[in-house]
């Protein structure tokens, strides 16, 4: 018995989960072109469209789940990554959660401080997870815009952004209290209580409006409850609005027997 049937994989369709790789001719796609189209699978009955990715080489067209990404952005000392820790395990059915810092390497950074390549990096990362059937709810500070520059952008479906704001003087204090190592001077402090003061005051004016929560009394336990209802609504929010994303359907939504 061959290696592919043992591990009971042998009729798997062997598309890419890398949707930058053409699953055809294997080139390799610097600018993905992602559009709505008819999938050949979907019925004339079925109105739903389907995104496909294009292979500007050969001429691939290839289905490919395009899902909602859900951010949890705000000022260092809002919450965000103590949050992240406990919703991994609340939300695990629903998305896979992931800590935006993991690929703040250098490489990724840039002198410009746009971070481009970081941006589209993650973008590519949340599009081959979402091959998996998972949305991505990714904690770390992003403003809109950032990730809707960049061409990857056309790998997923709708941003939802969550902002977690804190009163001043609490943030402060608490970047005050992180140890020594973490660099934060009162130079730096007083920069992200500018950035704090600047989501509170611009959330209803971007582009996607951000939604608010302000962690200044809650405790870490509310701040994931808050967070968890947050997810919640935004993927039932993206199937109501728009052609449903394909091959996704959250718990609890499944049509009536
Ligand atoms: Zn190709």
């Amino acid at each position: 018995m061959d290696m592919r049937e043992e591990i009971g994989c042998g009729g798997l369709e062997t598309g890419s989960v890398d949707l930058e790789i053409c699953a055809a001719c294997g080139a390799r796609r610097d600018a993905p072109r992602a559009r709505s189209g008819v999938a050949p699978r979907v019925s004339a009955e079925d109105s739903v469209e389907e995104p496909v990715v294009v292979c500007q080489d050969c001429g691939d067209v290839r289905p490919f789940r395009r899902l909602p990404l859900l951010l949890v952005t705000g000022p260092s000392g809002a919450g965000k990554s103590t949050a992240a820790a406990l919703l991994a395990s609340r939300l695990s059915e629903r998305v896979v959660v992931l800590d935006q810092d993991l690929l703040w390497i250098p490489e990724l950074q840039d002198a410009s401080g746009e971070h481009r390549l970081f941006r589209r990096t993650w973008l590519r990362m949340v599009s081959a997870i979402s091959q998996n059937g998972r949305p991505v709810l990714l904690c770390g500070t992003v403003v809109p815009g950032q990730f809707e520059a960049s061409a990857e952008r056309a790998l997923v479906a709708d941003l939802h952004y969550l902002a977690l704001v804190c009163e001043d003087e609490e943030l402060a204090a608490r970047l005050r209290a992180r140890p020594p190592w973490r660099g934060w001077t009162e130079e730096r402090i007083a920069s992200m209580v500018n950035f704090n003061r600047w989501i509170k005051r611009s959330a209803a004016e971007t582009d996607p409006p951000m939604s608010l929560l302000d962690t200044t009394e809650a405790s870490v336990d509310d701040t994931a409850v808050h967070i968890s209802s947050w997810v919640v609504n935004a993927l039932v929010a993206g199937l109501e609005g728009g052609p449903r994303p394909s091959g996704y359907q959250p718990r609890g939504q499944e049509p009536a027997r």
